[in-house]
């Protein structure tokens, strides 16, 4: 019989690729989406990767713990993966209480509903690296304490607790993957690179003129989405669940993002770029740098993408979307 799949999330970036990822392996795959009357569930993501008919979608929300008991009876899932989230960094200053009950909250709805109606499912749990914030150490492991910088970090901190506290209390399997940025030609128009990407394509076609950004100097770890989601399914194939960092180790600036776009484009991003407040933070995590040393003995799981290979697609992926 075929294995099962339940992802919440699942119209998000990693949602897509962990979906196209598991039907690939023979799973089936349900997602949770979010009603709105103003868009058809925003499966564009499912779309762009040819799997849109194949997930089967149910209605619900991470907010709401009787209709995910209804759902996982139903479904009766192998695995769970918890990808709905709130997610943006900046809009959490601005919803601070929506992102603590969806970001935080809400993944204690899910290990309910596991413990409640699926207890021998496995349950994995999109951790972040913002949690590390302000960096108690150069290279950040499973072992570096965290500092979260912002709403977000503090209701992922929360998550990621709760998620290990499941495991522990209730004997769960229960992993967390403390996953540092991770990008694609799926990435939100609001997160750092696909702006830089889109934008450089914008500028490219004679669309726009120039591009506003915050805080050129900001470093992070950023990989790609298509590698760190099969780091997930890894995870839940382990017979013990654990916590592992995801990350490349290797570290670069929005600036050196900027450069490789437009750089790959043949336009230097000093004639574009601007720098406005607006883009700036309340509190910056100014760098972050992963040690996946863990998934990789344990998981054998390494990233096979570069930053350069990886902007130049999202840059190409934009042109082409531009053009249509
Ligand atoms: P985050 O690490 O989850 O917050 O991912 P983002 O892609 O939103 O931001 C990464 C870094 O880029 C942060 O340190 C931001 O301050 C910095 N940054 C600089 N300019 C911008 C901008 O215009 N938009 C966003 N989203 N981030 C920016």
């Amino acid at each position: 019989m075929a294995r099962r799949a339940f992802i919440t999330g699942v119209t998000g970036q990693d949602g897509a690729y962990l979906a196209a990822l598991l039907l690939g392996k023979g799973y089936e795959v349900t997602g949770l989406v979010r009603r709105s009357s103003h868009a058809q569930y925003g499966d564009h993501r499912l779309k762009h990767l040819g799997i849109a008919g194949s997930v089967k979608l149910v209605d619900g929300n991470v907010t709401d713990l009787s209709n995910l008991v209804r759902v996982v009876a139903e479904e009766a899932p192998d695995e769970i993966y918890n990808l709905a989230a709130q997610s943006f960094v900046q809009a959490s200053w601005s919803q601070p209480i929506l992102t603590g009950n969806v970001t935080g909250l809400g993944v204690v709805n899910v290990l309910e509903a596991m413990r409640i109606a699926a207890p021998g499912a496995r349950f994995y749990q999109a951790s972040s690296s913002e949690m590390y914030g302000l960096i108690q150490e150069e290279r950040q492991s499973e072992k570096t304490p965290f500092y979260p910088r912002s709403p977000y970090a503090a209701a992922k901190l929360y998550a990621h607790w709760m998620t290990v506290n499941y495991r522990e209390s209730f004997g769960l399997h229960a992993s967390s993957g403390i996953l540092f940025n991770h990008e694609s030609p799926l990435r939100g128009l609001e997160f750092v690179t696909r702006k830089i990407t889109n934008g450089a394509a914008q500028i490219k076609l004679g669309l726009a003129k120039e591009l506003r950004l915050g805080n050129l100097a900001a470093r992070r770890d950023w990989g790609h989405a298509r590698d760190y989601v099969r780091a997930m399914h890894l995870m839940l194939q382990q017979d013990k669940p654990d916590d592992f960092v995801i990350a490349t180790g290797r570290t670069a600036s929005v600036e050196d993002v900027c450069r490789i776009a437009f750089g790959h484009l043949g336009l230097a991003m000093e004639d574009h770029v601007v720098v406005d407040a607006k883009n700036f933070r309340p509190a910056e995590v100014d760098v972050l740098l992963g040690d996946a040393s863990k998934a990789k003995r344990v998981l054998g799981w390494m990233p096979e993408i570069s930053l350069e290979e990886m902007i130049v697609e999202m840059v190409e992926s934009d042109l082409a979307f531009l053009r249509r």
